[in-house]
């Protein structure tokens, strides 16, 4: 069971969440953090079937793209055209 606790910003995150966990992290191996941004961050999956599969991951907790904020939404377009283009493969 995970619950909302409070960052240091303020904002709620739940606790139980891998993403907001590796989010807190003061340090992140370099396969979680592929790019990085205010709003998003991209990981390398692993033990997935095709090599190179990427996660495009928001900073904060959410649970659905309707509760994106404005500025997070913008940005999500141009995040997702810039790792596709660097993943070029089976085109
Ligand atoms: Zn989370």
């Amino acid at each position: 069971m995970g619950g909302h606790v409070a960052d240091n910003s303020g904002m709620a995150e739940y606790s139980d969440c891998l993403s907001c966990a590796v989010e807190r992290r003061a340090e992140r191996p370099p396969r979680e953090q592929v790019y990085l941004d205010p709003h998003w961050r991209v990981a390398h999956a692993f033990g997935t079937a095709q090599p190179g599969w990427l996660v495009v991951l928001p900073r904060r907790h959410v649970l659905a793209l309707d509760e994106l904020a404005p500025a997070e939404a913008a940005g999500l377009g141009p995040v997702l055209r810039a790792v596709t283009a660097a993943l070029p493969a089976g085109r």
